[in-house]
């Protein structure tokens, strides 16, 4: 029997507002254990949340991004349960009227075009911390995290593989650090995942009892704890066993996974709206403010289709929107979009390298990069020069380019008539060397271009030169 995966994702993604979703406290990652609380994540007896503003903009923009319905009315709910981490008792997250309804997301997987469906996205708060490793035979509860705003995005259980859901996972990754609303930090903790899995005959539509896990917080989690969870099921499967719905663990240096609870339902939260928050209601005028700017997959065809550029050279420029936009300046000032990408690629690329740095904090400005990209496509400087030039932009970026072209004496002679002196000089200096190339020694053109180019100080235009060599000697 051929079995097929369903799986579902549930990504937890920390938004980058400044302070939390109910309280003012700051959401900084790594601050002193329980320095970054206040009363209203505490759960002090009288004390009031009140909604930040701006964590409502990134899950509309998110929202967005995703083609999906923003809902204009949604009310926040409390999930009640006991946990160490969660002083109040209770979390306030959003239901069936979540604020991001539906969307879709479009991945490539081995080059094939998946789309996967999303459920919902809701704005919740996140909870505290549990810290197991800190005091021998206790826990310690840093209460930093608690309240800092997340949206819970929920796919339908349209993935079929572990790769596709890393792919997934890897698409949402992307889209959040574009839209800088989340910084997608996976190891503090910033982008997390619980991955639903159940098997199913091939071709079968129904959708068998699911295992939810958890902990499964980087790329390649995702994909071992899937896989193992897939092999699992097929194991109890094939030996005529049902599969528990249950939630487990995934443990990476076991590569096992666990049970952790048997899963629960909704009722056993005892949702309710949260009576100390108004309901969510989205007025027109304010969401016509929240800006969707282009989107990688919009993007990345304008690129390929006015630049000519290759898939893997438009996604290199997409890896972050700061480097889209350098490029898109460079561009702007006057550069051919192919070469910008080629010398961003390249040269910029091995510089920023060199210097430890990130591509996109380059101190190079764009107009500065596409006015030397300028001088390269108008012949007066060759691609070795530029090179010169640019590594000395990298460390005095505020340098002129015309500047460094002259005083480095790059500047490229493309003058026919002064290439023309050199090469009658270079012919009459080196008669034994021209009767060779004469007699049949075409390596010898080599070595007369060498000489006229040395004659021009390394000014004259290799090609130029060779072509006017080439047709006195053969003339
Ligand atoms: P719950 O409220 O119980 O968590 P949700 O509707 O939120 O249920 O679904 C949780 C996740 O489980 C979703 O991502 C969904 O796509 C996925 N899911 C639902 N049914 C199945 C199934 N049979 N197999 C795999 N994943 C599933
Ligand atoms: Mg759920």
């Amino acid at each position: 029997m051929q079995y097929e995966a369903v799986i579902g994702l549930e990504l937890h993604i920390q938004l980058a507002t400044e302070s939390k979703l109910f309280s003012p406290a700051p959401t900084r990652f790594g601050a002193a254990p329980n320095s970054q609380t206040n009363e209203i994540d505490l759960g002090y007896p009288g004390v009031l949340p009140v909604l930040n503003e701006r964590a409502v903009e990134y899950a509309v923009l998110f929202g967005r991004a995703l083609g999906a319905h923003i809902n204009r009315r949604a009310f926040f709910m409390r999930k009640n349960y006991f946990y160490p981490d969660l002083p109040k008792g209770y979390q306030i997250s959003q239901l069936d009227d979540s604020i991001i309804q539906g969307g879709t997301v479009t991945l490539q997987v081995d080059g094939i075009e998946r789309t996967v469906r999303i459920n919902r996205g809701q704005l919740e708060e996140d909870a505290g911390k549990s810290v197991h490793d800190h005091f021998p035979g206790a826990t310690g509860i840093d209460l930093n995290r608690a309240g800092v705003p997340l949206i819970e995005l929920v796919s339908e259980p349209d993935i079929r593989s572990a790769a596709e859901a890393v792919e997934y996972m890897k698409t949402m990754h992307h889209l959040v650090r574009y839209l800088g609303i989340s910084d997608g930090n996976m190891q503090e903790g910033s982008f997390r995942c619980d991955a639903n899995v159940s098997i199913r005959p091939k071709g079968s539509q129904e959708l068998n009892a699911r295992v939810e896990l958890k902990n499964i917080n980087s790329f390649r989690f995702v994909e071992q704890a899937i896989n193992l969870e897939i092999e699992r099921q097929r194991e109890l499967v094939e030996s005529g066993r049902p599969v528990e719905q249950e939630t487990r663990l995934f443990d990476a240096d076991a590569l096992e996974t666990r049970t952790m609870r048997s899963k629960e339902n909704a009722n056993d939260y005892r949702y309710f709206p949260d009576p100390d928050l108004l309901p969510l209601q989205l007025e027109e005028d304010w969401l016509a403010r929240v800006l969707v700017p282009e989107l990688p997959p919009a993007r990345k065809q304008r690129y390929q289709r006015d630049y000519q550029l290759d898939d893997d050279s438009a996604a290199y420029l997409l890896q972050t929107r700061a480097l889209a936009d350098y490029f898109d300046a460079v561009v702007s000032a006057g550069a051919e979009g192919k070469l910008a990408a080629n010398w961003i690629q390249g040269e910029l690329a091995r510089l920023a390298n060199a210097a430890n740095q990130s591509l996109e904090s380059t101190p190079v400005a764009a107009a500065t990069l596409a006015e030397l990209l300028r001088s390269l496509q108008a012949n007066t400087l060759s691609a070795a020069g530029a090179k010169k030039v640019l590594q000395r932009l990298w460390d005095e970026p505020t340098a002129s380019v015309a500047g460094l072209i002259e005083a480095l004496g790059l500047r490229q002679v493309n003058d026919d008539g002064q290439i023309q002196s050199w090469v009658a000089d270079i012919i009459a200096a080196y008669p034994e060397q021209v009767a060779a190339y004469r007699s049949g020694q075409v390596k010898m053109l080599g070595f007369l271009t060498g000489q006229v180019i040395k004659l021009s100080k390394g000014q004259a235009n290799p090609k130029t030169v060779n072509d006017l060599l080439k047709a006195q000697l053969d003339g």
